[in-house]
């Protein structure tokens, strides 16, 4: 499960076989993406959306700055969640006029940055409506935004849920009118919607039953709001496949769907552009993580390959992000990836802690010390959503190849 090539038994990662890679980077653990492998996705994907439908990038699947810089010159906005990303995002060379900034609990000064940038901004909370009517008079600059909405309905199957019930996200749709009269009240720039309900889901019909649902919800919205819709961004949460018996998401069903909400939104919505917005699908297949094997300890019958890299490093492939039963991403001994020798093994990583598993008990081509264990799937969700502080063993380094 990769979209990486092989070339006599060893990964090629940029172009180049890993080993030599390694010694490029001069140092282990690592992360590497590959730029192939995201010009590629995304030429995929554009290949299956609608042509007016416009796609960005949720730089919080990976902020690393150099891969944003790539991402932004191929799509055509990127999602920013703090300041911090916002400033990332700029630096990268991302107009900002494309940029949008969504999360809950936006602190003030953030949402004065916001405005001084000209940014677009997911509202999603009351609170945050007149620091932004502040800001534009004192500024003397739009407060460009869109309403990020907490909807009645979820995402059907999705790793992570982040819309139906309660939830710290967006504005509940019964409280939209009086929200929308306030933006009216305070002359915001009212440009359109948010929605986003929810991450990491495989399942086609559940992705294009919410763009459904998000769109008639729009379209009922865009009633009682203070300006035509210009923007309504539908979300995203497409999948991908990590574990055994996962399918890559099926894109000819969402395709035909996106088509016929766009031909829709041209009737319905004339003034209003159709995003959505992808993290991990875009950069998660294009990135290893790679760590070098400094053990190999046989305890009770079990092998166990130790390497100097690990959750400190790979929340997510220890199983502690987000997973209720920890399964193995898959794993390879990258320079030996065609032995012939194989056997169970578990690669572990250097701390001091039984959580810190990279495979448990997988069956892999048999390892020495200096050889090196590739974690796939890895381009989001890695480094900075690790907890790198953790037991004080050297920092990572990323590449982009
Ligand atoms: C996290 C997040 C995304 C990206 O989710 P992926 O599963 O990586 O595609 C997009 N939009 C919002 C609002 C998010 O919070």
């Amino acid at each position: 499960m990769s979209q990486f090539s092989v070339q006599d038994g060893e990964l090629i990662v940029g172009g180049q076989p890993l080993s030599l890679l390694a010694e490029r980077v001069g140092q282990t653990p690592f992360y590497a993406y590959d730029r192939g492998l995201l010009r590629a996705r995304v030429a995929a994907l554009r290949q299956a959306l609608p042509a007016r439908m416009k796609l960005h990038y949720a730089m919080k699947a990976n902020p690393m700055p150099a891969l944003v810089a790539l991402m932004a010159g191929l799509v055509d906005g990127i999602d920013v969640a703090s300041a911090g990303e916002l400033k990332v995002a700029l630096d990268a060379g991302a107009d900002p006029a494309e940029i949008s900034f969504a999360g809950p609990g936006k602190r003030d000064a953030e949402l004065r940055q916001a405005v001084a940038a000209g940014v677009l901004i997911n509202v999603e909370s009351f609170r945050e409506l007149p620091v932004l009517a502040e800001a534009a008079a004192r500024f003397g600059l739009p407060a460009r935004v869109a309403v990020r909405v907490n909807p009645d309905f979820e995402l059907k199957g999705s790793g992570m849920k982040m819309s139906g019930g309660p939830k710290q996200f967006g504005i509940d749709t019964e409280q939209m009118p009086a929200l929308l009269a306030e933006i009216g009240r305070l002359g915001l720039g009212f440009e359109g919607f948010h929605l986003f309900a929810g991450s990491q889901n495989l399942r086609a019909e559940s992705i294009c039953e919410a763009q459904q649902k998000s769109f008639e919800l729009a379209l009922r919205l865009a009633d009682s709001a203070p300006g035509p819709v210009k923007f309504l961004n539908l979300g995203g949460g497409f999948g991908i496949p990590y574990f055994p018996g996962e399918l890559p998401l099926d894109l000819a069903p969402i395709s035909a769907n996106l088509q016929q909400l766009s031909e829709r939104a041209a009737a319905e919505l004339p003034q209003a552009e159709l995003v959505i917005e992808l993290g991990r699908y875009l950069v998660g297949e294009a990135g290893v993580y790679v760590s070098r094997i400094v053990d190999r300890k046989v305890s009770r019958g079990q092998v166990f390959l130790v390497t100097d890299g690990g959750l400190h490093h790979h929340l997510a492939a220890s199983g502690n992000f987000g997973q209720v039963i920890r399964k193995n991403y898959p794993v390879t001994i990258g320079n030996k990836t065609r032995s012939s020798e194989r056997e169970t093994a578990s690669v572990v990583g250097p701390l001091c802690t039984p959580l810190d598993v990279l495979a448990d008990r997988m069956e892999l081509p048999v390892a020495d010390i200096g050889d090196l264990a590739v974690v796939f799937q890895s381009g989001a969700y890695g480094l900075t959503a690790s907890p790198g502080g953790f037991l004080g063993h050297p920092a990572c380094v990323e590449v982009l190849v």
